[in-house]
């Protein structure tokens, strides 16, 4: 809900807040902050609060280092973590340029333009549901995360009644207390790993409820002796973590994905953007999958996907259409982790979709078989694409692709390009303990 100023100032005044964390996101998804003491809030409200930009990743032009943060008042919010000296409150802010336009590196703004562009096309919202998954991890005396899990739980386990299980608990308790809606919270596949799903809402907000998320999950998991990691893919053999994504589009309160005349009750709409989804995945994987270690995660058999294709029928594909229709309807993108930049992510896989509409692309037929165990034939005769096998060949997509370099914009897309590039070429020549074991004796 958008609040205006003084109702801002009254709350603060009310909860006993004694410092507003100032929010936003750099290029690489780290939520970064600027933290006043709330006689500064006045001030905040009025877009008076500087900083100077060329310190954070992806902000660099140093001519451009003074910025402005521009509190979205709809994002007030009070952590309900105790707090000795008064409570600490946050505000989500947009990045403006002194001269007082949106940052273009700013990758709130960016999300926001897509959106803006959805709404040009008819669609007032872009609906998306996030399932982060993460890991749960013992922390050594001293405080340090191990590689210890802490649990032998598997998939829906009722049985894990430990460290893991009741941090979770509280995890989802401290969500609720902040105003989520939690969905689904279970014990995933893997040892010591675990989802939380909560409920979708429109694009920015939800790129805004993951990073908080993010935080959540790390503070609270801290607060029970545990290291919590959305890193895709944190021990070799098992699942990784994902962040599988719902994406519908709204026209007048309608699901413009449904059609109850048709044959699988998706709309032309829900089929071009599901064609454009389709069309633009080796390229959005660079966004979606931003790590080294990503791509770690998104090898065949752990249920993670590697081939562009999509099913109503099979769980396993990159796109899977779940079997709700009406204002259900919806598209599941399966191949994002919860590593990325949510912002960014989310203002690639719409403009891809749009992308769809615009161009009318034909859906390509559904594949309801298993392809993993089809032959390089066989996929090439559906024209089934494989997904970049690592961040490299991601980023030569990326690169290519004139549509989300447009959405995402040039400042975004060639720092993020140059950042990533550097972190690939760091770790291509790195000797690791695998090669070592290979190769160190007998040869
Ligand atoms: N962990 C799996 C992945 O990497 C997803 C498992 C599931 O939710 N079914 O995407
Ligand atoms: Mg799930
Ligand atoms: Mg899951
Ligand atoms: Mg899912």
């Amino acid at each position: 809900k958008q609040l205006t100023k003084e109702e801002i100032l009254a709350l603060a005044d009310q909860m006993n807040v004694r410092y507003v964390r100032l929010q936003f996101t750099d290029l690489l998804g780290v939520i970064k902050n600027v933290e006043i003491p709330v006689d500064q809030l006045p001030k905040a409200l009025d877009n008076r609060i500087m900083f100077d930009g060329s310190s954070i990743e992806g902000f660099v032009r140093i001519e451009e280092s003074d910025m402005y943060l521009v509190p979205d008042r709809s994002t007030w919010l009070v952590f309900p973590w105790d707090a000795p000296q008064g409570r600490v409150a946050r505000l989500i802010c947009d990045i403006h340029l002194p001269d007082g336009r949106p940052f273009d590196g700013d990758p709130r703004t960016v999300l926001k333009r897509v959106t803006e562009k959805a709404r040009a096309m008819g669609f007032d919202a872009f609906n998306v549901g996030p399932e982060p998954e993460f890991f749960l991890f013992k922390l050594d005396e001293s405080g340090k995360p191990t590689q210890e899990v802490n649990d032998e739980g598997g998939y829906f386990d009722w049985a894990p009644l430990d460290l893991g299980e009741n941090c979770r608990r509280e995890i989802v308790l401290t969500l609720e207390a902040m105003g989520f809606e939690i969905e689904a919270s279970h014990h995933e596949v893997a040892p010591g790993q675990h989802e939380i799903d909560f409920k979708y809402a429109e694009a920015v907000e939800t790129a805004d409820n993951i990073s908080t998320f993010r935080l959540v999950v790390k503070t609270v998991a801290r607060q029970h002796g545990l290291h919590a990691t959305f890193m895709p893919k944190p021990v070799f053999g098992i699942n990784g973590s994902g962040m599988h994504c719902h994406l519908s589009l709204f026209r007048n309160g309608q699901n413009a994905f449904y059609d109850e005349s048709d044959e699988l009750g998706l709309s032309q709409v829900a089929k071009w953007f599901l064609a454009g989804i389709l069309a633009h995945a080796p390229a959005f994987t660079a966004v979606c999958n931003p790590l080294v270690n990503s791509y770690k995660r998104l090898v065949p058999g752990f249920e993670a996907p590697n081939y562009v294709a999509w099913s109503a029928r099979n769980r396993s594909p990159l796109v899977r259409v779940p079997a709700a229709r009406g204002l259900s309807t919806r598209i599941e993108v399966r191949s994002p982790d919860p590593a990325c930049n949510p912002y960014l992510a989310i203002a690639a896989l719409l403009a891809a979709g749009l992308d769809g509409i615009e161009r009318r692309l034909p859906l390509p037929p559904a594949v309801n078989r298993n392809i993993y165990i089809m032959t390089e034939e066989e996929k090439a005769a559906m024209g089934i694409r494989s997904l970049p096998e690592n961040l490299e060949q991601a980023l030569d997509e990326f690169e290519q692709d004139a549509v989300l370099r447009e959405a995402l914009g040039e400042h975004v897309c060639r720092h993020f390009i140059e950042a990533k590039r550097i972190e690939w070429n760091v770790y291509r020549t790195q000797v690791t303990e695998w090669e070592r074991e290979q190769y160190f004796v007998m040869y």
